[in-house]
């Protein structure tokens, strides 16, 4: 069945996530992420988001812009499962669907204006920089969370990994901290999700990695099962 229903995106995301690689999987893994959601014409009004500040938690409907290109597949091959088994599409959170559409439960922490913008500070998220938002929604924790659900292949948070810095790492990172509150923390619960293809971490792997975040690449990599962040520098994206 075809119908028409105009989709437009209501906001845009702001993320420090610069780049897909890196991103958490899932929200709430990385709560040391701060960005914000700013309205679009026409919806950038105040009064749509009246009595939204009573609540904690949101739900964003975003598009999967940067994949969207790349079309859906039947099945794919879920990360949590070595990238070695192939599960039908609807039923994981793969980004290669039909209409390309996420959905995340994000922090609300703040709303203000900004040079006329609605603002709404968020955090925890698992979105890329520029990601358009097709609808903002509470989160109504005694229907929105089931206690007791089954949670299939992803019923646990991952595993992560220890991150430790060199000490030029560490002091680059700290120095970045009065640009980017809580920078020092962001790389490590970054980092520690291991973001590396799901193939490499079961072999030896000497390869220098590199995540960006705001404005800075990081880079790094895996030595006895340790994230080392080797340095910090200016980004390229
Ligand atoms: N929580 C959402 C859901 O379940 O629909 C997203 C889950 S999806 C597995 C999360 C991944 O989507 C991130 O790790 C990132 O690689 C990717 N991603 C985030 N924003 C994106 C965007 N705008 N375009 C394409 N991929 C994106």
């Amino acid at each position: 069945m075809t119908f028409t229903n105009q989709v437009q995106a209501v906001a845009i995301c702001h993320t420090p996530y610069k780049q897909k690689f890196g991103i958490p999987r899932q929200p709430g893994l990385v709560k040391a992420a701060h960005g914000y959601i700013e309205l679009q014409a026409p919806f950038n009004h105040i009064d749509a988001v009246r009595g939204l500040e009573q609540y904690s938690h949101i739900w964003l409907l975003f598009s999967f812009h940067e994949n969207l290109a790349q079309g859906w597949k039947t099945t794919v091959r879920p990360p949590r499962l070595g990238g070695n088994e192939k599960l039908g599409v609807f039923a994981t959170r793969s980004t290669f669907r039909p209409n390309g559409i996420g959905q995340s439960v994000v922090e609300l922490r703040d709303i203000s204006q900004v040079n006329g913008k609605v603002r709404l500070g968020i955090g925890a998220m698992d979105l890329l920089d520029g990601t358009p938002i097709l609808d903002i929604k509470p989160y109504i924790p005694f229907s929105d969370a089931i206690a007791n659900a089954q949670g299939g292949i992803a019923h646990e948070a991952p595993h992560t990994l220890a991150v430790r810095f060199t000490d030029s790492a560490k002091s680059a990172a700290l120095a970045a901290e009065s640009r980017y509150p809580q920078l020092l923390m962001l790389i490590e619960q970054v980092l520690g999700q291991d973001p590396r293809p799901a193939y490499k971490r079961a072999k030896q792997d000497d390869k220098q990695y590199q995540v960006a975040l705001y404005d800075l690449d990081i880079l790094w990599r895996v030595i006895d099962e340790q994230i080392i962040v080797e340095a910090i520098r200016p980004g390229q994206c």
